[in-house]
């Protein structure tokens, strides 16, 4: 098959792991730069080039498109979609995964358990934003931030109070939840690909953080997951509308909750923590998935 990665740099360890386990799989394989892509949108065929060269004869794409980049990133998946070629995740659910408030919406809709959460963006209501939550602890979220940025504990009223007075008027939304101690600064990330969780690891904030990210000094390791965890992140892949996503998730006193539902999960501490192929897995779930046209939405 041919297959094309968007991807920014070739060199990543994700990239560079899909593009080495397409080759060992006997694929024709190309990293592309999605950014230095242009294409006629109005045209009646649909064509997308990349310099001087028009990219076509693809069987099936793997986007990897930066938080930063999701717009145009999603934009030249689209026009790869209409040109009948097989996205391992689809513009729509990607778009879909990038924004928290519509995700969350859209997981809770469905009954997949998670933080009990409320979301503002310039409120005066501070007190209430918190006694939605249940009082303090809360924790107190900038939505923009990554990587852990932008997350804060508070362990008081008032001092929520002066966190949300702080990032008022950032004309950033914020997002406020329970604090789930009980997860004692852990997180569970879940690989799933092709609605199945082929390798999970648990990630452990540094002492005396509640944050369990890697940037932050977490470690992480192989974990043996619930029943009920796999069911949760399954679900939560398939309501987003990912074949291939990394589910965080909480292990809390009523059970499983959802943090995030990631389109491009990093492959690099998963595959060291767990010892697993999971490039090997996601091109094994192209092949067997990658008919012309069997992209379901199209970007619509
Ligand atoms: P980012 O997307 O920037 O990584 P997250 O929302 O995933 O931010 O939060 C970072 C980390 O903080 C999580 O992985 C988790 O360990 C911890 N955390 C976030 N929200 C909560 C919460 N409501 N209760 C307990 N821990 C939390
Ligand atoms: N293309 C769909 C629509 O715009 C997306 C639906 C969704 O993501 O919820 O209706």
């Amino acid at each position: 098959m041919k297959i094309a990665i968007l991807s920014r740099n070739k060199r990543l360890y994700s990239t560079n792991s899909l593009y080495e386990a397409a080759l060992r799989r006997g694929h024709e394989v190309k990293v592309i730069d999605y950014l230095r892509c242009y294409m006629n949108i109005a045209s009646h065929r649909p064509t997308i080039y990349l310099g001087e060269e028009e990219l076509s004869g693809y069987d099936a794409i793997i986007p990897r498109i930066g938080a930063s980049n999701t717009t145009f990133g999603t934009a030249v998946v689209r026009q790869f979609e209409m040109m009948n070629v097989f996205s391992v995740n689809e513009s729509v659910a990607i778009s879909r995964s990038r924004d928290k408030l519509r995700s969350l919406q859209l997981l809770a809709r469905r009954g997949v358990g998670l933080p009990v959460t409320a979301f503002a963006n310039d409120t005066k209501a501070t007190s209430e934003l918190i006694k939605i939550c249940g009082g303090a602890p809360v924790v107190i979220k900038l939505l923009e931030g990554t990587q852990g940025v932008g997350v804060v504990l508070a362990e008081t009223n008032k001092a929520a109070e002066s966190v949300i007075e702080a990032f008022r008027g950032l004309d950033a939304d914020i997002m406020v939840q329970e604090f789930i101690k009980e997860a004692g600064g852990a997180d569970i990330r879940c690989l799933v690909v092709g609605g199945k969780v082929v390798a999970a690891m648990k990630r452990q904030g540094k002492e005396g953080e509640f944050r369990s990210n890697l940037h932050r000094g977490g470690s992480a390791q192989v974990v043996r997951i619930t029943p009920e965890e796999r069911s949760t992140a399954v679900r939560a892949a398939k309501i987003m509308g990912l074949n291939v996503a990394g589910v965080d998730l909480l292990r809390s006193n009523h059970g499983p909750v959802i943090m995030e539902v990631n389109s491009s999960p990093g492959l690099e501490g998963i595959e060291k923590a767990t010892g697993k192929d999971v490039a090997g897995t996601i091109i094994s779930f192209i092949e067997k998935n990658a008919k012309s046209s069997s992209t379901r939405t199209k970007g619509k």
